[in-house]
């Protein structure tokens, strides 16, 4: 079969591989009818170190099951799948607590198992892991549900750990497409004044139609400032860190009003968390992780399925496999916002 195999930084080529198949009994083979590039897929794209055997990217999918292990229970083939970007049991004491990303016998596609995007793919814990969609392959809804594998999830996990809520003021930073999200989360919350701190166009429009009510297109200070201005002096009770950079991370904290909080779900670049002093005397809490996916499906679905939000108008382009390498270079060079493969 084909598949997106990074072999270093800038180096992203559709080879073909070993077919996947079961492995473990709790396995299903799922055969890949969307996919998509990530935000969190630029930063090896960035600084991979060149590698002979190369790393299988993509983890998020949506596909039609084509076998199961012996031991799935809840699954049929030709069920449509939604497969989010861990996968995990559905039974260890972490899944019960709604944390599957810390699942016990969990992990994550693109590094140890291989990635989605790719005609087929390899879902351990198939039971605990997978979500059956009630519409066809082809439903119109697609680009939406496509979201519920990973930016839409995590925009409303940067929410919730930001603790946003009804008539409370909430910050967003970063524009890419889980930012985007994050609007739509913090809005679909109950967020009254929702900030949107970013600077491309067509991003900074789309926000505006997902709910955002003011835009800061500083950085810095400057962006620290304008956020001030914006709040009668005070920041913002939740803020929604969905870049993963220092600079983002610094600007987040100091947006947040005393006794705010952060969460943050950008992918972090650095080991450590900035500013430590003023964090202490404001009171601020840093929250926030990898989302957990598979828990936050059964919320957020309906309101895909009844058009209350439409997270996948963040897809910009659609390609097929064979266009994948230039679709890193289109989200790299932010000519894309995301992109949406179509194997
Ligand atoms: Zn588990």
């Amino acid at each position: 079969m084909r598949a997106t195999v990074m072999f270093g930084a800038g180096d992203v080529r559709i080879q073909k591989v070993p077919d996947a198949r079961i492995i473990e009994p709790t396995d299903a083979l799922i055969t890949v009818t969307r996919a998509c590039i990530c935000g969190s897929d630029l930063w090896p794209y960035h600084n991979m170190e060149p590698s002979d055997t190369g790393r299988h990217m993509g983890h998020e999918a949506i596909g039609v099951v084509e076998a199961l292990g012996a031991d799935v229970r809840t699954l049929k083939v030709g069920d449509l799948v939604v497969m989010p970007f861990a996968y995990s049991d559905g039974t260890c004491v972490f899944c019960h607590e709604g944390l599957n990303t810390s699942c016990i016998q969990g992990g994550f596609f693109g590094s140890g198992v291989n990635g989605a995007q790719a005609e087929a793919v390899r879902v351990p814990q198939a039971d605990g892991t997978l979500f059956v969609l009630p519409v066809g392959k082809d439903d119109k809804l697609m680009p939406s549900l496509l979201t519920l594998s990973d930016v839409m999830a995590t925009g409303h996990h940067a929410a919730i750990t930001a603790r946003v809520a009804p008539g409370k003021s909430a910050a967003v930073v970063g524009d890419g497409a889980v930012g985007l999200c994050g609007v739509i989360a913090a809005k679909r919350l109950g967020v009254e004044q929702i900030l949107i701190l970013g600077r491309h166009p067509d991003r900074i429009a789309l926000a505006k139609e997902f709910g955002a009510t003011d835009v800061v297109s500083e950085r810095g200070d400057e962006a620290v400032e304008h956020v001030r201005e914006l709040t009668g002096g005070l920041g913002v009770h939740s803020v929604l860190e969905c870049v993963g950079l220092e600079q983002a991370m610094l600007t987040a904290l100091n947006i947040a009003r005393p006794g705010g909080t952060v969460g943050r779900v950008g992918v972090p670049q650095d080991d450590t968390i900035p500013a430590m002093r003023p964090t202490f005397y404001n009171n601020i809490t840093v929250s926030g992780g990898p989302a957990p996916v598979r828990a936050y499906i059964e919320e957020l679905l309906p309101d895909v399925l009844e058009g209350r939000i439409k997270p996948g108008r963040v897809f910009d382009r659609v390609i097929g496999l064979d266009e994948v390498p230039d679709g890193y270079r289109a989200m790299n060079e932010r000519e894309a916002i995301k992109v949406m493969v179509k194997p």
